[in-house]
């Protein structure tokens, strides 16, 4: 850690709790804008009496500031959840890391019914679900225009938020891949609808 602040910001008083993170990997900005704007949006659409709305800013700020995927240490923190499935052939340890903590204690404190995440993937955009979120992931699709990957299609990513909230403590999660490169803007115009339909559940 390099001292950066991890900003987490809430907003609405309703039953249903969601958590969105803006970014765990540091070299995937395109989200930053609708992280930005998603809590007016939320207010504008007169959800805060239904939702409440807990928006981590950036959970990797360091990353963000050097373009790095991991954090100041090196370590990719979105394998460095203590999932099942968690590989310590690198000698890492689960939760060894500051952001992994801060990202663990605020989904402890809120008990969220939906966690979402964004992160961007060069070449094509989808949507990604992991936990009991196959629904409100194909309801995702349908707003947003971006196709549903399942994680088996993947590459194995030990250690993954998705893997320990989602496939592990059953709590629905949706990653949000978005095209990387792609105009900031653009990418709110397109994911507003989607996002905003997945918070109001
Ligand atoms: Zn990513």
């Amino acid at each position: 850690m390099q001292g950066r602040p991890i900003r987490a910001l809430t907003v609405g008083q309703g039953p249903r709790k969601v958590v969105f993170i803006g970014g765990i990997h540091g070299d995937e900005a395109e989200g930053a804008i609708a992280t930005a704007e998603l809590p007016a949006a939320f207010e504008s659409a007169g959800l805060g009496g239904i939702v409440t709305l807990t928006v981590i800013e950036d959970a990797n700020p360091d990353g963000r500031v050097a373009g790095t995927r991991g954090n100041a240490h090196g370590v990719d923190i979105n394998r460095n959840f203590p999932a099942s499935n968690f590989d310590s052939s690198d000698g890492g340890k689960p939760l060894s890391e500051p952001e992994t903590r801060v990202i663990t204690d605020t989904v402890d404190r809120v008990a969220p019914n939906l966690v979402v995440v964004a992160h961007s993937w060069s070449g094509r955009q989808f949507i990604n679900f992991d936990g009991p979120a196959r629904e409100i992931a194909d309801r995702f699709a349908a707003a947003s225009g971006l196709p549903v990957e399942e994680s088996r299609s993947f590459a194995p990513t030990p250690g993954s938020l998705g893997s320990y909230f989602g496939r592990d403590r059953g709590i629905p999660t949706l990653t949000v891949e978005v095209l990387k490169g792609s105009d900031p803007r653009t990418v709110w115009e397109q994911l507003r609808p989607a996002l905003l339909q997945a918070v109001r559940g």
